[in-house]
């Protein structure tokens, strides 16, 4: 049994305590604030079989142009935000083309396929059934053509990864979801994935499982992490074992350890709106940009990514999707008076780090998830755990390839 110190209680940190502390360790987490109440707080609740494939930079000289130019929705971007991080954002690029892309969708869609295995038991040992539903999310398709790739996709997703999924024409996709007013031409209805209706409190309640298990949640800073003897210590909290799950603020602690770690940060934004006749499941509307979630305190509105140092207070992203979802429903007034917004945490190479930081004795890193870390949490913190119980790891996710 090891004493291990985690430093971050996201989704991703305190499934790592729970991990650890199933194989018998003594486990504690630190964190400034409460469990659950930052990126892993903002996200649009899915928890994802489906998505084998990670998001890949689109390349396409159409698209491509149209981020340059500024128009669309998928990918906003400002100078001094794409200036910050230029170097990590080529690197995604050329990750993004076809041969890097299916090598790193071979170790992602393994992760993928393993995720509700793994949050299933959690969620019921921690009580938190009430705010998850297992039966899965629609996508919105509006022309032939994207219809039509859409099927093949599904098709292949079938073959390739076992991945259910149910294509639908307007009128099923109506019965489904009676609130939608607008004509639909389609949509598939990944079967299989499930949701949350408050993703926090879901890491709320993992974190209340693992204390009672007889874990312990300190609040206090990590930035000072520093060896004493053998030991690792973060605001006077000790461990033989630190592991660092800091999400998007993880590559400023492991600089000082030598692990300099190109980060893509993704902002994203949401905002909750009245419904009088809330939706059954979310819906993915990628024509408008967004993901349409029903969440406990009404639909919430997430954006794609936007490439920026300092968020905006009227989102361009979050304006249109709210007007997208206007037309697609009746709408009622925002929940908050200013929206929420939150950077996922995007390796050039689309995979976490998830191992040991190279020349420092019992340093973990596990960060890194992008656009599916509320997903990928627990499949991740069991890899972890494995190696950290003297298992080999899996290669791909090592954080020495950054020193290749
Ligand atoms: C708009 C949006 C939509 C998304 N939708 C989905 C989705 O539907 N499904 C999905 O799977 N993923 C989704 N994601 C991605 C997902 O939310 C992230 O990958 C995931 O939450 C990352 O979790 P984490 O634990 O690594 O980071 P975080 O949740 O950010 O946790 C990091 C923790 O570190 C703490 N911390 C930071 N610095 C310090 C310090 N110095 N000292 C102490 N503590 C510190 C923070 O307080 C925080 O609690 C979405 C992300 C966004 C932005």
């Amino acid at each position: 049994m090891a004493e291990v110190l985690v430093l971050g209680a996201g989704m991703v940190g305190v499934t790592t305590g729970l991990a650890l502390q199933a194989r018998g360790h003594q486990v504690t987490i630190l964190d400034r604030g409460a469990p659950g109440r930052e990126t892993s707080y903002g996200n649009a609740g899915l928890i994802q079989t489906e998505a084998v494939e990670p998001y890949a930079m689109p390349l396409a000289p159409a698209a491509l142009m149209q981020i340059a130019m500024g128009r669309g929705y998928d990918v906003k971007w400002n100078i001094p935000g794409l200036m910050s991080q230029m170097g990590a954002v080529w690197k995604y690029a050329i990750n993004s083309l076809p041969a890097s892309h299916k090598r790193a969708s071979v170790t992602w869609g393994k992760m993928i396929r393993q995720s509700t295995d793994l949050h299933g038991p959690l969620i019921k040992a921690a009580g938190a059934d009430n705010i998850i539903r297992r039966d899965g999310y629609i996508e919105l398709h509006r022309t032939p053509a994207k219809l039509e790739k859409a099927r093949k996709n599904a098709e292949r997703f079938l073959t390739e990864f076992g991945v259910q999924a149910r294509m639908m024409n307007g009128a099923e996709l109506r019965a489904m979801e009676p609130s939608i007013k607008a004509d639909i031409l389609g949509a598939t209805h990944w079967s299989d994935s499930w949701n949350c209706s408050d993703p926090g409190a879901l890491v709320a309640s993992y974190a209340a499982l693992f204390q009672k298990q007889g874990g312990q949640i300190v609040n206090g800073d990590a930035g000072d992490l520093h060896r004493k003897g053998s030991a690792w210590v973060a605001d006077e909290v000790t461990g033989e074992h630190a592991v660092v799950a800091l999400g998007p603020w993880s590559p400023m602690l492991t600089a000082r350890f030598g692990l300099k770690v190109p980060m893509v940060y993704k902002r994203g934004y949401h905002r909750h709106y009245h419904m009088d006749m809330p939706l059954h499941h979310p819906i993915a509307d990628f024509g408008n940009s967004v993901v349409l979630s029903p969440m406990r305190r009404g639909l919430r509105i997430a954006t794609a990514a936007e490439l920026t140092l300092h968020p905006r207070m009227t989102p361009p992203q979050l304006r249109h999707g709210e007007q997208a979802a206007r037309e697609l429903f009746d709408l009622g007034a925002p929940v908050e008076a200013e929206p929420w917004t939150g950077r996922r945490p995007c390796m050039p190479d689309m995979l976490p780090l998830v191992g040991r930081v190279p020349d420092q004795p019992n340093l973990w890193a596990h960060f890194g998830h992008g656009h599916q870390g509320f997903t990928l949490g627990p499949v991740t913190a069991e890899i972890l755990a494995e190696e950290m119980d003297g298992g080999a790891g899996w290669d791909a996710l090592q954080p020495s390839r950054l020193m290749r």
